[in-house]
C-alpha cells in the first residue's frame, strides 16, 4: 500500500492505513443510517474496533466490503437491541437489510467478545491502542505524550496488538486455557516471532494440546502468509504427497538444482511417513534459510508416542517399514544436517537441512 501519510515507516502503518482507507467508507455507511451524531460516532468506533481484530484475517481487496457489512452490521445489532428497548426509537434509524435473528445474536456475542477483550488489557496498553487505530494518533506524539521513542510505541502497540487478539479468540472459549504454557503460546503466535515460537516450542505445544490447536487456528492463518515458508498438516498417505510438494516447490524456488531438489523432496517424504506410521498426526514445516548460506530446512513434527532409543532408528538396516522407503537413516543420508529429538511419550522432531551448493 502506498497511499496515506506516513506516519513513522514502520510496519504498524499496515494497520493505521487500513482504518485511514475505510473511515470515510464507515462514515458513509452509519451516517445515511444514523441521525443522532454522537450515536453515530460511536457506532463508527465499534465498527472500527471490529475491523481491527480482524483485519489479519481480511484480504487487502476486501478491506472494504468487509467494513461496509462490519458497519451495516453493527448498526443493525444496534438497531435491534434499542428495540428491544424501546420499540420508538428505531424511527431513527433506515435498515435495508435486516439480518437474520440467528446472525444477530452470533454478532452481539462478537461484539461483547471484543470489549471484553478490550477490558482485559491493562489500562495504558489499551488507551494507547484506542488513540493510535480509533483517533489516528501517530507513534510519534505519542511518544512524546509517553516520553519515548516512535519506535518503542510501535513495538509496544504491536505487543497490545498481539494481546487483544488472543484476549479476544479466549473470550468465545468456554474455559480458561487448560495448562501454563497456553498462554504463552498464543502470543507468541499472535505476536508472529519466529524466534519467540521456537524458543517456546510452539509447535510441539499445538500438536499437543487440542484447546490451543483450536484457538490459534485464526493465528496460523497469520503464519501461513510467509511467502518462503510452508507448512502440511500431515495425517494420512496424502500427506505425504503435499510435503513432498512443498518440499520441492521451496527448494527449486530458492535455485536448488533438479537433482538436489528431488533429494530434498525424497528425505520429506521419509519424515512425513514416519509420522504417518508411527505418529497417526503431525507436521511438516518446510522453510528457506538465508543465513549462513542458502538453504532449506526442514522441520517434521508429531506428539506420538515417541521413541525409546532414537540411535536404534537412524541404524542403518533398521527396518521400520518391512523394506518400503529409505526410512530416517534414508533421510538423513540425503540431508546435509539431520537432527532428531525424540522422548518417549511425548513425540518426535527431526530437523534436516539441505544447503544450497555454490558454484
Ligand atoms: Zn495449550
Amino acid at each position: 500500500m502506498s497511499s496515506g501519510p506516513s506516519v513513522d515507516g514502520s510496519a504498524q502503518n499496515a494497520g493505521l492505513e487500513a482504518v485511514e482507507r475505510v473511515l470515510p467508507v464507515v462514515r458513509r455507511v452509519v451516517g445515511a443510517r444514523v441521525s443522532d451524531p454522537h450515536l453515530a460516532e460511536d457506532l463508527v468506533q465499534e465498527t472500527l474496533l471490529r475491523i481491527m481484530t480482524a483485519w489479519d484475517r481480511i484480504e487487502a481487496s476486501m478491506v472494504e466490503p468487509y467494513a461496509i457489512a462490519t458497519a451495516r452490521n453493527v448498526v443493525a445489532t444496534m438497531w435491534r437491541d434499542r428495540d428491544r428497548e424501546a420499540r420508538n426509537r428505531h424511527r431513527a434509524l433506515d435498515l435495508s437489510t435486516p439480518e437474520a435473528p440467528e446472525d444477530q445474536v452470533v454478532l452481539g456475542e462478537e461484539q461483547a467478545a471484543i470489549c471484553e477483550a478490550l477490558g482485559r488489557l491493562g489500562e495504558q496498553e489499551r488507551t494507547r491502542l484506542l488513540a493510535h487505530e480509533v483517533s489516528g494518533q501517530d507513534t510519534r506524539s505519542l511518544a512524546a505524550e509517553a516520553g519515548s521513542s516512535a519506535g518503542a510505541v510501535a513495538a509496544q502497540l504491536h505487543r497490545t496488538r498481539a494481546r487483544l487478539r488472543v484476549e479476544y479468540l479466549l473470550t468465545m472459549e468456554p474455559g480458561p486455557p487448560p495448562t501454563e504454557d497456553c498462554r504463552p503460546v498464543l502470543l507468541a503466535l499472535s505476536g508472529g516471532s519466529r524466534r519467540r515460537q521456537r524458543d517456546l516450542g510452539v509447535g510441539r505445544h499445538l500438536l499437543g494440546c487440542d484447546f490451543c490447536a483450536r484457538v490459534a487456528e485464526p493465528l496460523l492463518g497469520r503464519a501461513e502468509a510467509r511467502e518462503d515458508e510452508l507448512r502440511v498438516p500431515v495425517q494420512g498417505d496424502a500427506d505425504i504427497v503435499k510435503a513432498r510438494q512443498a518440499a520441492r516447490e521451496v527448494a527449486a524456488k530458492l535455485g536448488f538444482a533438479k537433482t538436489q531438489t528431488t533429494l530434498v523432496a525424497t528425505a520429506v517424504s521419509e519424515v512425513a511417513r514416519n509420522i504417518v506410521r508411527f505418529a497417526g498426526r503431525g507436521e511438516v514445516l518446510v522453510e528457506t534459510l538465508s543465513e549462513p548460506r542458502a538453504g532449506v530446512r526442514v522441520v517434521a513434527r508429531d506428539a506420538g508416542p515417541g521413541m525409546t532409543n532414537p540411535q536404534e532408528a537412524l541404524a542403518d538396516g533398521f527396518s521400520t517399514y518391512n523394506g518400503l522407503g529409505l526410512g530416517l537413516p534414508g533421510a538423513r543420508r540425503l540431508m546435509d544436517e539431520f537432527v532428531l529429538v525424540s522422548e518417549p511419550g511425548r513425540g518426535t522432531t527431526v530437523t534436516m537441512t539441505k544447503w544450497l551448493e555454490e558454484d
